[in-house]
């Protein structure tokens, strides 16, 4: 009797003649079968007026729904969360408005959070991105200058959104962008400068136009502009800005903004009420100002927050709580050998120490965790053995092996 061969329930196609052929409960289907269904899929969905990845704005999850999906990855930061849940449910809101209906345009409400750096702002801005499966990239403030000058327009940063979204134009004017360092283009002092401020105002200038939203010139390979290149338009006014940025010694201006409203001796009660260990929490958008943002930048970033610095309870928690916390992921890598990997407490109280003491942060964090487990992960997975216990003095071999340099 002939050798049954297993074909493609879809176009016939027999197992040898596909590279992959997965098998169903009563029939077969090959890689380009389940390729072009998904196209199908995907296309329905467009036409149904739900966008990428078959998003329908009914279905946004609401801001505590934001908040509880981020608390499980970011730790503390509640303040934070709090207003990104709030500003990226209202952003799609306004997306999903019928227009004109009523006369009421819901305006954009782009972010910025100011906080020390490794504090969780990245790790929000992506997670927000991920939840709501749009395109998402992160951007560099520092590499942008004026046009004209050596360095990216920043239309550049729409290449890159066009670039993660595969062209598509549609789901690029709905992503969202991450401006990181954006206080590094601030003006270097409060009076607008004579000479040219080549870092500074120009680009804030430059950048006012894509938070504003406008249609733009986009060239599609990302660089410089050039006159021979074929442009994609792209506009921006649904695109979300959340921007970040360290603004390192804001504190002090928030500090004199806070003591010229206290006035003589009298107002001393005043002064006691104020936490002057955490200053950023009274931040206020005059702040930035006084920090070198141009007024029309700030006026584009209508909701301001701010994070706190991690302290070493954060720090711990940081290390086992989060779904995807350093610690899991390890025990993921090591599981995959079929290995248990355990930890003793001292020990991940060892590495938040460590942290601590180099002035690492929680991004001190994994390379702390990696220099001790460097050792088990080159010799465990040949080794046969099924477990591996990480002990304190285990831990503080390693490390003092490694010569981490804060
Ligand atoms: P930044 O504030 O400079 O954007 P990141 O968000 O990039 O900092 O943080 C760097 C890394 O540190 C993250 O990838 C994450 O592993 C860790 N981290 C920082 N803050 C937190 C936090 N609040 N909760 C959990 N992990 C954090």
């Amino acid at each position: 009797m002939p050798k049954k061969v297993n074909k493609c329930s879809f176009c016939g196609r027999s197992a040898d003649d596909v590279r992959l052929l997965i098998s169903g409960i009563s029939g077969y289907i090959c890689e380009d079968c389940a390729r072009q269904a998904n196209a199908i899929v995907e296309g329905a969905y467009k036409s149904e007026g739900k966008g990428h990845n078959g998003f329908d704005w009914k279905k946004l999850p609401k801001p505590t729904d934001i908040k509880a999906y981020l608390d499980q990855f970011v730790i503390g930061q509640d303040d934070a969360k709090r207003y990104i849940s709030v500003a990226v449910y209202n952003h799609y809101k306004r997306l999903g408005q019928q227009r004109g209906d009523d006369g009421v345009e819901i305006e954009k409400s782009n972010v910025i959070m100011v906080g020390p750096t490794g504090t969780g702002k990245t790790l929000i801005a992506r997670n927000i991105a991920k939840l709501l499966h749009v395109p998402f990239t992160i951007v560099d403030a520092t590499v942008f200058t004026e046009a004209g000058y050596v360095g990216e327009d920043v239309e550049s940063i729409l290449s890159r959104l066009l670039q993660v979204a595969d062209f598509d134009v549609e789901a690029t004017q709905r992503g969202i962008v991450f401006i990181d360092e954006i206080d590094k283009i601030a003006r270097k002092s409060d009076n607008p400068s004579i000479t040219r401020d080549v870092s500074g105002e120009g680009v804030q200038q430059g950048l006012l136009k894509l938070l504003e939203g406008s249609m733009v010139n986009v060239p599609p390979k990302g660089g410089r502009k050039h006159p021979d290149q074929d442009y994609v338009h792209v506009d921006t006014s649904n695109i979300l800005f959340i921007c970040g940025g360290a603004f390192d010694g804001i504190e002090a201006k928030i500090a004199q903004r806070l003591n010229t409203h206290v006035v003589g001796f009298n107002s001393i009660q005043h002064v006691a009420e104020i936490d002057r260990g955490n200053l950023m929490k009274y931040i206020q958008p005059q702040d930035l100002k006084s920090f070198g943002l141009i007024p029309e930048i700030i006026g584009r970033l209508p909701v301001l927050t701010y994070l706190n610095p991690l302290d070493r309870k954060a720090l711990r928690a940081i290390l086992t709580e989060p779904k995807n916390s350093l610690i899991r992921q390890q025990q993921k890598l090591f599981e995959m050998d079929g290995i248990k990997l355990t930890f003793d407490n001292e020990a991940l109280e060892l590495i938040v120490d460590k942290a601590v003491e180099y002035k690492l942060g929680a991004r001190g964090l994994r390379s702390i965790v990696e220099s001790i487990m460097i050792g088990p992960q080159f010799e465990m997975p040949a080794s046969g053995k099924k477990e591996f216990h990480v002990t304190l003095d285990y831990a503080r071999q390693q490390v003092e092996k490694a010569n981490i340099v804060a």
